[in-house]
């Protein structure tokens, strides 16, 4: 079915673009509620994810490796490692972590993305 797995992988690709801008626009500082707030972000997020395969899978990640909501370095790195576990699942190359902040702009214009600094 070429036509579900095209229509799978732009759902991925735009859901993996979401998640990965929220991260990079997540606090430094995050406060209480900031923090419970994505974590449950991304437990909600995967328990609604249209791809049901997916949503499992994602599901049983997060409970091996909880979200990270100490900070914006430590969510966005978090999420990068997860994406690169489903990378090596389906057989993607790693994505190098260290250039989500060259990779990825929210077109946003305010506050800076940089989190590697
Ligand atoms: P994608 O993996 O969609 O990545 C898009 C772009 O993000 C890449 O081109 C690259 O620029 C960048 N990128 C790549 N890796 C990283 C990273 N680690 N950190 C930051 N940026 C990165 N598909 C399935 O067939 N089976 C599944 O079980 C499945 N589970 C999924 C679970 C979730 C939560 C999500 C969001 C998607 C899932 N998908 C699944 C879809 C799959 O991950 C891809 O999105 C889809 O196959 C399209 O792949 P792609 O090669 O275009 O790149």
């Amino acid at each position: 079915h070429l036509g579900n797995e095209t229509a799978k992988a732009e759902l991925g690709r735009a859901a993996w673009r979401v998640l990965h801008l929220m991260t990079l626009r997540f606090p430094d500082k995050p406060t209480a509620d900031d923090r419970e707030t994505l974590k449950n972000y991304f437990h909600l997020f995967a328990r609604l994810y249209p791809c049901g395969e997916c949503a499992a899978h994602f599901q049983k990640m997060l409970k091996e490796y909880p979200p990270q909501t100490s900070s914006r370095k430590s969510a966005s790195l978090w999420l990068c490692s997860l994406h690169n576990k489903v990378n090596e699942r389906l057989g993607k190359p790693e994505f190098d972590c260290l250039t989500l902040d060259a990779t990825y702009d929210c077109g946003c214009g305010d506050n800076s993305t940089n989190t590697t600094t």
